[in-house]
């Protein structure tokens, strides 16, 4: 974990309106140097996903730029004003372009991606600004980025710079959710939600929300938009299952179905004109309709990609606590699942129906021997994916 740790949170921001095979081009590097900030721009024939994280002692900033060449050439080391102490381009993988800031003291940066205006097309944007400085994006109307001011200094981290697991104990208030013999879903759910959340504040990486704390329902649409207003990095939602047969036991792990992904799809396209972000905060009242299902749709896939990889770390989690009901991530047009950017999971814990697993669902110890499966897949997802961070 000390690895994640150590790097700072990914922007994994997804752009790409033409061409998805051809390499995006680098084809000129420019810099601005203010008093007070230091611009880098980067001219691309398109957008691209990328991923941002930091490295300290020397101090750095990386952009990972997936499927991307460059053209231009690299500015000369003493050229890069006050923050920088050289830029450095590599290709950790042949088609991944790699820019590296070496920094020259604490900084806080920001990173914009900005659609094509007048002469320009994509421009890549960094700027660099003292570690106390306030900053603001060029076009605030219309963010790219999913915003990034980060301070980056050898003190430890902030609380803040944790990523986000958004908690969503399933049902709620008038919806009991599945019943058993005695026990109500609603109310098992919320216990198991919040020894999770307790268990994954004690994470030095993480944190945990919950979308709701009490007996009380929220709507499907409005535990995602918590995971949106939150900028969630994670979304798992807690479930119990029930079925006729009450021998039908174990947990299963769902992500959203290919379906339910472009039923999604479709639904943020008709409200393109009043969702002023989406998927990666990429605006689309501004593109052309295929644009912009191409947009949505990227994202889309990309999030259930990750989802059902994430999901698969829990479920192997899972395993070593009881029986699992099906090996593999299931997936279904969950409603909650729906978050075009974060990846999602809904975790059926047990079978509520099943006698024996009704009592070890309301076994203290065993609501913790789950939850504690839980915290576990995700810390191997983050391990994995390292160098999606680091
Ligand atoms: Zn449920």
């Amino acid at each position: 974990m000390t690895k994640i740790y150590r790097s700072l949170l990914m922007v994994s921001l997804l752009l790409c309106n033409s061409g998805l095979v051809q390499a995006a081009v680098v084809n000129d590097i420019r810099m601005w140097h203010a008093p007070e900030r230091s611009r880098f721009v980067f001219d691309m024939d398109r957008g691209v996903i990328f991923n941002v994280f930091t490295l300290k002692n020397p101090g750095r900033v990386v952009i990972d730029l997936p499927n991307t060449k460059l053209k231009g050439t690299v500015p000369a080391p003493g050229v890069s004003g006050q923050f920088i102490k050289q830029l450095r381009v590599g290709y950790p993988k042949p088609d991944t372009m790699r820019l590296v800031f070496d920094l020259d003291k604490p900084v806080r940066y920001f990173i914009q991606l900005l659609t094509p205006v007048e002469n320009f097309k994509y421009r890549l944007v960094v700027d660099y600004y003292h570690q106390d400085a306030v900053v603001e994006a060029d076009q605030p109307s219309r963010p790219i980025t999913r915003s990034i001011p980060k301070s980056i200094s050898g003190q430890p981290r902030k609380p803040k710079s944790k990523l986000l697991v958004l908690i969503d104990p399933g049902h709620g208030g008038e919806d009991i959710g599945a019943r058993g013999r005695k026990a109500k879903e609603k109310n098992i759910v919320l216990e198991i939600s919040k020894k999770l959340k307790a268990q994954i504040d004690k994470q030095p990486a993480l944190r945990a929300e919950l979308t709701r704390k009490g007996d009380y329902y929220v709507g499907l649409r409005k535990r995602t938009r918590i995971a949106r207003d939150l900028e969630a990095d994670f979304f798992i939602s807690i479930h119990a299952d029930a079925f006729k047969n009450k021998n039908v036991r174990g947990s299963s792990v769902y992500a959203l179905s290919r379906r339910g992904a472009s039923s999604e799809t479709a639904r943020w396209l008709a409200n393109k004109e009043n969702s002023s972000d989406l998927a990666g905060g990429v605006s689309l009242a501004d593109k052309d309709d295929q644009v912009a299902e191409t947009l949505v749709d990227l994202s889309m896939t990309k999030t259930v990609n990750e989802s059902i990889s994430f999901g698969q770390e829990v479920l192997s989690e899972l395993k070593n606590v009881g029986r699992v009901h099906s090996r593999r991530v299931e997936q279904a047009g969950f409603v909650v699942l729906k978050s075009p950017d974060i990846p999602s999971i809904l975790i059926e814990t047990a079978y509520i129906t099943n006698p024996t697993e009704e009592k070890l669902l309301q076994n203290s110890k065993h609501q913790y021997r789950i939850v504690n499966a839980v915290v576990s897949g995700i810390k191997r997802y983050l391990i994995k994916n390292e160098n999606f961070f680091n």
